[in-house]
């Protein structure tokens, strides 16, 4: 079962309806079908195979979901490339994939020329975007223009469909492979957690090369609803699109809701049509939840935790965000196991630990990946036995809610005492002159690791080590209070905004063994 299904039955039931709109330009889905199935065929005339890969480097456009569904129809295999990438990294992964074909938007053309050079077998280029082609580069936007329509593919739920790459934010990203098949439960199980009565128009900004983006991108294929494309992420810009095309969804990671709830202008811009949003990929600072919620009293706010790795494992629905959930703490839960999906928490031998203790996370069901690309010594480690391991630490309650505590590899170990940087990070985050921070471990000849906080205080802002360290002091536990305090002007964030932590360990330990 393809995922151009779910596009098919749009096409079918609401051709008229609006597929995608980006800035000026709106598409119906029989325009947008055609433009796919148009797509496929210039794909199959430049000789892509079914079950070969394409890349696409590019930010998020209604092209992108062109070429997505396009490659698709065609049979092929979407290796979505990292727009953050350096030429080096993008034509890792591009060899990795052994990718024939590379769709390239007019932001990155002038990537082509470095990336032909350094490549092993260098991809055929395409020009998708709508700008000026470079001399004797091929734009499909002629070749679609000039060629016919082709019939779906229709791949089975078991082929491949797509090659997505971690976030990179604990090492090297890795090639997760994803079939048909998967993608539909990841859909499916989102929808499930989400449900969209009535109609949706739903903004992307986070990017559609990361799950996600693009399990947000199918939910709202699946159930053939509008897509708005924003290019990145600029928070006037998202309060103005919400406002000049009624978006009634969206899906924030915690630095993106942080700096839009922040924006000068938040008030100025009618925000009524929003009717749910999703937030997670990453912790979010209790102070900017609650802001958040008070300031969209009318919301439905939906906390979701998930990887690459498998879409979505937990959801913390909207009713725990309430009065009620905010008072006994399940508003920073989670949420139990999404749709369809089995969690446990375990620990290093494999073994299911009470409830409340903290463990490793694994999680089964039908969305998990296949394995990761030409690593199967890493597939083996995070897949066994039929449960994925996800690598970071939680807790579950007695009624099945999870708490997640910290990435396993994030987690601070001073003195044999286990301190979880993300619950240090909250408390230092509660300071008002504080804007972000980070909590590391740094080694310590007496504690073997000890407790390091990089914080970036707010514009205008007084912050030293002894008024943090009071404050944590009144908060937490003292093991767990920074022994050391660093200040900086911004974190170092991932394409996903996530912080990279390890950018910022690594001058600390760098010639420790
Ligand atoms: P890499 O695997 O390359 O280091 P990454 O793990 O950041 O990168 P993703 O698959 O994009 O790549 O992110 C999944 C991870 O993000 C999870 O394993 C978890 O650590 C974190 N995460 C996701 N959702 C949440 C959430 N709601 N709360 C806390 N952490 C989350
Ligand atoms: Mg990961």
């Amino acid at each position: 079962m393809s995922m151009t299904l779910a596009l098919q039955r749009a096409i079918q039931a609401t051709p008229e309806r609006t597929a995608t709109v980006f800035h000026q330009r709106r598409q119906s889905f029989r325009t947008f079908g055609d433009r796919v199935a148009r797509t496929a065929g210039v794909l199959q005339t430049l000789g892509m195979q079914p079950g070969d890969r394409v890349g696409l480097l590019g930010v998020n456009s209604d092209r992108w979901l062109e070429a997505l569904m396009g490659v698709w129809w065609a049979g092929g295999v979407l290796n979505p490339v990292n727009t953050r990438w350096s030429v080096a990294e993008i034509v890792y992964s591009l060899d990795d994939c052994d990718t024939g074909i590379l769709l390239v938007d007019d932001h990155f053309l002038h990537r082509v020329e470095g990336i032909c050079a350094s490549a092993k077998r260098p991809p055929r280029i395409v020009h998708v975007g709508d700008g000026p082609t470079s001399e004797g580069m091929l734009s499909l936007q002629a070749l679609v223009a000039g060629g016919a329509p082709v019939d779906d593919a229709s791949r089975a739920a078991s082929d491949l469909a797509c090659i997505l790459y971690t976030g990179g934010t604990t090492g090297f990203p890795k090639g997760v492979v994803h079939s048909h098949g998967t993608l539909w439960s990841i859909g499916i199980q989102r929808l499930a957690q989400t449900p969209m009565p009535g109609d949706s128009i739903a903004l992307h900004v986070a990017p559609l090369f990361h799950m996600g983006g693009i399990g947000r991108a199918l939910v709202q294929f699946i159930a053939g609803q509008t897509h708005v494309l924003a290019t990145g992420f600029d928070a006037r810009e998202v309060l103005q699109t919400i406002e000049r095309e009624r978006v009634t969804d969206l899906l924030l990671v915690p630095t993106m809701l942080q700096a839009l709830i922040t924006h000068p202008e938040f008030d100025c811009f009618d925000l009524s049509s929003l009717k749910r949003m999703v937030y997670g990929a990453s912790p979010i600072g209790e102070s900017v939840l609650e802001r958040a919620l008070a300031l969209l009293p009318d919301v439905e706010f939906t906390h979701s935790y998930g990887m690459t790795e498998l879409g979505n494992a937990t959801s913390n629905p909207p009713q725990n965000h309430g009065v009620q959930g905010r008072a006994s703490g399940l508003s920073r839960s989670a949420g139990r196991a999404t749709f369809g999906v089995a969690v446990k928490v375990v620990d290093e031998t494999g073994q299911e630990l009470p409830r409340g203790e903290v463990g490793e996370l694994i999680a089964c069901g039908p969305n998990l990946m296949l394995g990761y690309w030409n690593k199967p010594a890493e597939t083996a480690r995070a897949l066994r036995n039929g449960w994925l391991y996800t690598g970071d630490g939680a807790r579950m309650d007695a009624g099945g809610n999870v708490f997640i505590v910290d990435r396993l590899k994030d987690m601070i170990v001073s003195g044999g005492e286990n301190v979880y940087s993300a619950e240090v990070e909250n408390v230092i985050a509660r300071h008002p002159a504080v804007q972000a921070c980070a909590v590391i471990a740094v080694p310590d000849a007496r504690w073997g690791e000890a407790v390091h906080a990089v914080v970036v205080p707010k514009p205008g802002g007084q912050l030293d080590d002894a008024a943090l360290l009071a404050h944590c002091r009144s908060l937490i536990a003292g093991y767990k209070c920074p022994k050391s305090f660093e200040f900086r002007a911004e974190l170092p964030l991932s394409a996903a905004g996530k912080v990279v932590k390890r950018a910022l360990r690594e001058p600390h330990w760098a010639g420790q063994s």
